[in-house]
């Protein structure tokens, strides 16, 4: 199963990316996560990143695409994948294509989940994640001890880019650079709407029907 969970920052993707993929057994592939680990080890490709990232702009598509085309020739991702925050722009769709031309493994479907911006904004504004790759939200989805995550135990953090100007910025680019690849997938035939404003147990429900056709 080949899914791409489609949708602007803090629609939800990673929270249920990573049910889904308990759920179906495939691996969670999430460009954010790989990149701020990278930022985190200081490595090369985390400095770089790393400016684009503080500013809620886009990482250049080269340096993404050779990142998703590395993870989706390992071993782990012959079962399949969810891809959560990747293709961003058209270029990053149509290198996708092509790498997964390569291999004879397309797309199954394109998942837009779908969110107003206002409830954007809050989920984004009260999102508390963990080094370990779990996010909590302080309202909506708090962990059992307040600041420490349910799974780790580790102390919870506020993104540098969940700070509220870089929030707006990040739903512009979004709006600029991403939101065109609805119309792309669309022209595909493989999306697929989700309302992304239940709850986190609704929506995941609503993700299970769309992807039980494809197992
Ligand atoms: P994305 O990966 O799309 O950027 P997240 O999964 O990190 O988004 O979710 C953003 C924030 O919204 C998190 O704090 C998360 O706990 C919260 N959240 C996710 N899904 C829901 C939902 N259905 N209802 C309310 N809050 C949600
Ligand atoms: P995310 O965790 O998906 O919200 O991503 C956090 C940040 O990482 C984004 O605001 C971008 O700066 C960068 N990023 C993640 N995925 C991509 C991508 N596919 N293309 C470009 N930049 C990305």
């Amino acid at each position: 199963m080949n899914i791409v969970l489609f949708g602007p920052p803090g629609a939800g993707k990673g929270t249920q990316a990573k049910e889904l993929s308990k759920q179906y057994d495939i691996p969670h592939i999430s460009t954010g996560d790989i990149l701020r680990a990278n930022v985190r080890d200081g490595t090369e490709l985390g400095m770089k990143a790393k400016e684009y990232m503080d500013k809620g702009e886009l990482v250049p598509d080269e340096v993404l695409i050779g990142l998703i085309k590395n993870r989706i020739n390992e071993s782990d991702c012959e079962v399949g994948y969810l891809l959560d925050g990747y293709p961003r722009t058209i270029p990053q769709a149509d290198a996708l294509a092509s790498i997964l031309g390569e291999i004879n493994k397309p797309l199954d479907a394109v998942l837009n989940i779908d969110v107003s911006d206002d409830e954007l904004v809050a989920r984004l504004g009260g999102r508390r994640t963990c080094s370990c790759g779990e996010s909590y939200h302080m309202k909506f989805n708090p962990p059992e001890k307040e600041d420490v995550c349910n799974a780790c135990g580790s102390e919870l953090y506020q993104r540098d880019d969940d700070k509220e100007n870089v929030i707006r910025q990040r739903l512009t680019t979004y709006n600029e650079k991403t939101k065109p690849l609805i119309n792309y997938y669309e022209n595909l035939g493989i999306l697929v709407n989700i309302d992304g404003t239940g709850t986190v147990d609704g929506v995941f429900a609503d993700i299970c029907k769309v992807m039980d056709q494809y197992k």
